[in-house]
């Protein structure tokens, strides 16, 4: 048996060590078009920060591979996938499979801009695109950054050069930052941490044009506004990498199209990880859900199921927990329904309830109860008669369990 992989990130790791946990005698080839050992994208940004850093970001260790007897082929493309001859076919050769793991990730999904060659215009998505924004951080003299995107992946570069003493200015399409993850009023109090430290902000804004001879200088913007720029990173929002798959038969609506198993249209074939589309499990809706526990946990899952162990997925949480700054932001669920707040000292904390149960939270600058309120909010458990209190710190579930448990 010849398991195959695309791609070596959260997925596909977690992949491999589900089907080797159960096989440690068939081959298993990954393939990756980066060159380097498994790393963790969520890790990037401590490296923009130190050279040192940049060796934790391998988080399964340098020899993954041969901890795990894998053959890799890396800094290879995969072209296209032939499954009438179970073939993958890698840049100018071919790669035999009995079952085969699409792990393949994201790309930056970058918006139009005029004069985007320039030198020192980066997106910041893989180990080389930080490879490239150390490198002319450390050889150029860089003053003024611009981050195009207030999403986490642009906060996460804005935290990373700002630690570097240099001017960033972030600019976001949308009325407000984490746009994904908050909504406008919590979107307000998390731009508090931002203004804090030092870090300008352009909401309801693009880049339209980049400036300088070879070299960036500065950007437009389209209210026409011009910012100096030594360094621009483009961190708008990452698409499933599906281009590939384009004559291959396999079923992609915004991501490859997989049943609970995992399993894609053709036989033999699975998907994990953001090129996958998946359950929400908030709106039972179906769609792309770029979050690194998704990743692990369907890698692992569809890694069970290739080796013959059946497990079923049961969607994918859209909980997300980030730091900006260190301050804790947490957001779950959808922000429909009753509403209610808390805010004191800098701490925010909003929810929403429907028919009695959580609908979505959001917290800043406090992580308390947020894994019980995920519990509660999965479980569909009735809340609203703790609703005055719910988001206070008087709000103790070991208390209301034992009380549930006397009364039962
Ligand atoms: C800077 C940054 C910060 C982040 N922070 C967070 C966070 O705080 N919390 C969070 O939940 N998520 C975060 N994420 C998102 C998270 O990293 C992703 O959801 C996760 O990495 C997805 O894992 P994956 O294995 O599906 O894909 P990826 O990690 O993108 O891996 C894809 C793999 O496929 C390979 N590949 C792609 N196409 C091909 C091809 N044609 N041929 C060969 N190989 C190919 C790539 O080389 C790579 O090895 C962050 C992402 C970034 C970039």
């Amino acid at each position: 048996m010849r398991f195959v992989i695309i791609g070596t990130g959260g997925a596909g790791v977690s992949g491999v060590e589900a089907i080797r946990e159960h096989d440690q005698e068939s081959e298993i080839i990954m393939i990756s078009k980066e060159d380097v050992p498994p790393y963790s994208a969520c890790l990037l940004c401590h490296y923009i920060l130190e050279e040192d850093e940049r060796d934790t970001i391998f988080w399964k260790g340098k020899d993954f591979f041969d901890q795990m007897n894998i053959t890799p082929i890396l800094g290879k493309e995969v072209k296209s996938i032939q499954p009438e001859n179970k073939k993958v076919l890698v840049d100018s050769e071919s790669v035999d499979y009995d079952k085969l793991l699409i792990a393949a990730g994201g790309y930056v999904d970058v918006p139009p801009i005029k004069k985007l060659d320039k030198n020192g215009v980066f997106t910041f998505k893989t180990l080389s695109n930080t490879d490239n924004i150390y490198n002319w951080v450390k050889t150029q003299k860089i003053e003024n950054a611009v981050v195009l995107g207030a999403g986490f992946i642009g906060l996460d570069a804005a935290e990373g050069l700002k630690k570097k003493n240099i001017n960033v200015t972030i600019v976001e399409a949308l009325d407000r930052i984490l746009p994904r993850m908050l909504d406008k009023e919590m979107g307000n109090m998390a731009k508090e941490i931002l203004g804090k430290n030092d870090i300008n902000l352009f909401l309801e804004n693009n880049i339209t044009e980049i400036l300088g001879k070879k070299k960036v200088k500065g950007v437009k913007l389209t209210d026409g506004t011009v910012l100096d720029a030594d360094i621009v990173i483009i961190a708008t929002g990452v698409k499933p990498n599906l281009e590939f798959l384009r004559d291959s038969g396999i079923r992609t609506n915004s991501g490859v199209i997989v049943n609970e198993y995992l399993e894609t249209n053709v036989p033999n074939i699975y998907a994990a990880g953001d090129v996958a589309e998946s359950t929400n499990i908030s709106t039972e809706n179906r769609e792309s859900i770029l979050l690194w526990s998704n990743a692990l946990v369907q890698g692992t899952v569809a890694g069970y199921n290739m080796v013959g162990k059946k497990t079923k997925y049961e969607g994918s949480a859209i909980q997300t927990l980030i730091k900006v700054f260190g301050i804790p932001i947490i957001s779950d669920g959808v922000y429909e329904g009753e509403e209610l707040k808390f805010f004191e000292d800098s701490i925010y904390k909003k929810m929403y309830l429907k028919n009695s149960t959580i609908n979505g939270y959001m917290l800043i600058n406090t992580m308390q109860n947020a894994g019980v309120y995920h519990s509660l909010m999965i479980s569909k458990r009735e809340v609203s008669k703790y609703k005055k209190f719910i988001l206070t710190n008087k709000f103790n579930i070991g208390k209301i369990i034992m009380e549930a448990a006397l009364v039962s």
